[in-house]
C-alpha cells in the first residue's frame, strides 16, 4: 500500500480528473470516489447508501465503512479508510470474494452449475455456505 493517508474534498460533482490521495465526496449524489490507495490509480467508486458504504465525517476526517475491496482491479487491494488513514486489510480468498459479490456469486453458480447441472443443488450449495462468508470485521 503506497498511500498511508488521504485527504477529502466535499464536492457537488465528482471531477473528471481525480487527484491521487483525495477522496471526493458528493453528498448530493451520495457517492465517494478516490484513486486506489495501492498506487495503481484505478478509480474506486463507493456509492453511499444503507446497502453500500457509510461515510462518517467527524468535522476533521472521514471514515468509510465497510472496507474497500478492489476485487475488480488487477491489484486486488483491500483496505479501510479510517479517519483519513489508509489501513491495509488482508486479502480475501477468491471463495470469500465470490460469496460477497453478486458478480462473484454468478461466476460461482456457473462454476458449480457445470459440475452440478441440477439447479436445486446449486441453490442448496449456496445456502449451506452462507454462514462461512461474512464480510470481514
Ligand atoms: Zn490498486
Amino acid at each position: 500500500m503506497i498511500r498511508k493517508t488521504v485527504t477529502h474534498k466535499f464536492v457537488h460533482y465528482i471531477p473528471e480528473v481525480l487527484e491521487e490521495g483525495v477522496v471526493y465526496v458528493s453528498i448530493e449524489y451520495a457517492t465517494a470516489v478516490h484513486r486506489c490507495c495501492c498506487g495503481c490509480a484505478s478509480e474506486v467508486v463507493t456509492p453511499l447508501s444503507p446497502a453500500d458504504w457509510k461515510l462518517t465525517f467527524d468535522g476533521v476526517t472521514i471514515t468509510l465503512f465497510p472496507s474497500i475491496g478492489n476485487w475488480s482491479f488487477l491489484c486486488q487491494s483491500h483496505y479501510w479508510i479510517e479517519r483519513n488513514n489508509v489501513v491495509p486489510a488482508r486479502r480475501w480468498s477468491s471463495k470469500e470474494i465470490g460469496g460477497s459479490r453478486v458478480e462473484g456469486r454468478r461466476v460461482k453458480n456457473e462454476y458449480y452449475g457445470e459440475r452440478y447441472p441440477d439447479g436445486s443443488r446449486v441453490l442448496a450449495h449456496d445456502a449451506a455456505n452462507e454462514d462461512d462468508e461474512h464480510e470481514p470485521e
